[in-house]
């Protein structure tokens, strides 16, 4: 509390200068939204150094402190303060909104309700792959999963045309989709859910920097080759709220978004959930099909047409060449493997010594 009284003593000494300058765009769509709340608690008065809360004539309780050692004043008593912009504090779920009147008060976003089992099952934090002793042959035939409700939403990950789909490509698996957008515009998170990666370039073999998020539902949503990301592990984050920025970090030639759908570690094709042309959910509840963990499965097959696809046996042809301080660990866990699969796909002892520039295969 100490920390925030703080900042907040510091805010109000610009606010002269703040209440000259417009809200900035970006923050208006937010803003919008909390006029309407606020219009709706219109009682609410509050002095400009304290909360004070006046004239409540409904019962409802208020999300607001007050302090007992300050007059309640009724500086607009009968006039509503109009809100001008709203500042950040440390609490990404806490913003302060400021009035035309020169006062302010806390104002919590509501943060979206996710069960605790969420972190309980494979939860990993330093590796990009947390399910890779999962066999899809233990999965269910079919499995229906509720993408979102009216309480839980969803958004686009990034506004940009698709530029590859979920294929073999160039015989390796490219399990996910790419959208082209420019370098630096937002990435957003899918759908509610916790960050369970956040990791920079040289932990993530291939996907740049990466934000892994999962989901209540049992999905994950992987976004790769970021420039940048702006959450952390353990992070809430709402369907729609930015994680990061688009770029080319990785295995890239050019900025976009490599975006991947997962459920327990099988990855099935993003497109059969979203939409990317037309920007839209296909539907609120997903059937997925084991089928359509295989990489020759896609949207726009009939059932059948997916079950003889996924018949294919892939391509396992990831290959890595040895830098200086790799160990059979370290790689296994950069590509989410172990050093057993490792040794038995190579052929090795998991004792041997591993040369610079000796190439393994991984998957
Ligand atoms: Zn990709």
């Amino acid at each position: 509390m100490k920390k925030a009284t703080i900042t907040l003593l510091i805010l109000l000494f610009s606010l002269p200068l703040l209440a000259q300058e417009p809200p900035k765009s970006d923050t208006l769509r937010g803003i919008r939204g909390w006029f309407q709340h606020l219009k709706d608690r219109r009682t609410i008065i509050v002095h400009d150094t304290i909360y004070i809360v006046t004239e409540i004539d409904d019962e409802e309780d208020l999300d607001i402190e007050e302090d007992p050692e300050d007059e309640v004043v009724g500086a607009n008593k009968g006039g509503i303060p109009m809100p001008f912009d709203t500042l950040n504090t440390d609490d990404k779920y806490q913003k302060v909104i400021l009035f035309d009147n020169g006062s302010w008060i806390y104002y919590d976003i509501p943060k979206p309700d996710l069960p605790d089992f969420i972190s309980n099952d494979h939860w990993m934090t330093d590796q990009v792959h947390a399910y890779y002793d999962v066999n899809v042959k233990d999965l269910p035939e079919e499995l229906d999963i509720v993408l979102c409700d009216s309480v839980h939403g969803w958004h686009i990950p990034g506004y940009g045309k698709m530029v590859s789909t979920y294929k073999v490509r160039k015989g390796h698996k490219h399990q996910g989709v790419d959208l082209g957008i420019p370098h630096g515009e937002p990435i957003y998170a899918a759908f509610d859910g916790i960050v369970r990666v956040a990791l920079p370039t040289k932990y993530t073999g291939g996907y740049g920097n990466v934000v892994v998020l999962r989901h209540a539902n049992g999905l994950e949503t992987y976004y790769g080759h970021m420039s940048q990301y702006i959450v952390e592990t353990d992070d809430i984050v709402k369907a729609g709220e930015i994680i990061g920025y688009c770029g080319s970090t990785g295995r890239s030639t050019g900025p976009h978004l490599h975006f991947e759908t997962r459920y327990m570690g099988q990855s099935f094709d993003p497109e059969r959930i979203i939409d990317f042309e037309n920007g839209t959910l296909r539907d609120t509840v997903f059937t997925l099909k084991k089928h359509y963990f295989s990489i020759y499965s896609h949207e726009g097959q009939s059932d059948k047409e997916s079950e003889v696809a996924a018949t294919q046996v892939p391509p396992k042809n990831v290959t890595y060449t040895v830098k200086k301080g790799d160990t059979l660990s370290s790689i296994a866990k950069k590509h989410g493997t172990t050093v057993k699969k490792i040794c038995k796909l190579n052929n090795i002892s998991e004792k041997k010594t591993l040369k610079i520039g000796q190439k393994l295969i991984v998957k």
